[in-house]
């Protein structure tokens, strides 16, 4: 299978960052950023990197951005112009439209505008990090919705050598462990007879209150 293409347009912190990622991960990618320099110092670590406006239709054309499967609008603090690179993006009829706001109006906008998927980055990294520093064993927080969350978790002393079956966190807290981390690997929907051992990486889904009194058994 064809290897998805990526075109993401703003090269600042966000959009280099991501870049490059996709990039480890084994993707192509095509980064536009209007600054010179950031575009040279990317040029040998993308697979093609150009200066250019986004905001340039004839010139999102010629660089055939339209055969790309995914663009991403990593523009944030001109809003003008990360509004217009979307619009041009959708326009040109790329399959997926991701783009960052920096405001919930601006997501709004972005949204109106049919992109089909706004990140927050530092509003979700912040709400991520808040949960981090005040929930000793949480590794990671997801928000699915305003009710429900997935969280990663160490597995406490306190939970070595338990089942799923003994722990039974669905009924007694109503939330499920839907995969465990272990030496590397990963065990996906386990069963009650499966064991937790200290050190494991368990991955719960739930309504967030019911994560966080499951969370309070844990301290
Ligand atoms: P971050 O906070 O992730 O660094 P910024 O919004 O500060 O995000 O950076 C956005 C990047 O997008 C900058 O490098 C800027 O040069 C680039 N950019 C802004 N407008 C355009 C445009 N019209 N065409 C191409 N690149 C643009």
């Amino acid at each position: 299978m064809k290897r998805q293409q990526f075109v993401v347009i703003g090269l600042g912190r966000f959009g280099s960052n991501l870049a490059l990622e996709l990039m480890d991960l084994g993707y192509e990618v095509l980064g536009i950023d209007r600054n010179e320099e950031l575009v040279e110092e990317m040029s040998d670590q993308l697979t093609h990197a150009v200066v250019a406006d986004a905001t340039d239709e004839e010139v999102l054309k010629s660089l055939g951005v339209r055969n790309f499967d995914c663009g991403i609008v990593a523009i944030g603090n001109d809003i003008q112009m990360s509004i217009l690179a979307a619009i041009l993006l959708k326009d040109l009829g790329i399959k997926t439209v991701v783009a960052k706001a920096i405001s919930v109006l601006h997501g709004r906008a972005l949204e109106k505008l049919g992109v089909d998927r706004v990140i927050y980055p530092e509003r979700d990294m912040g709400i991520r990090v808040a949960h981090q520093l005040v929930t000793p064993n949480l590794l990671d927080y997801i928000e699915l919705s305003k009710e429900y969350s997935i969280v990663e978790m160490n597995v406490p002393a306190c939970l070595h050598q338990k089942s799923l079956g003994d722990l039974n966190p669905r009924a007694r807290f109503g939330c499920s462990i839907v995969a465990i981390h272990r030496d590397g690997g990963i065990l996906v929907a386990p069963t009650a007879m499966d064991q937790l051992t200290e050190g494991d990486i368990m991955v719960i889904i739930g309504a967030k209150k019911n994560i966080e009194q499951f969370e309070t058994i844990l301290n």
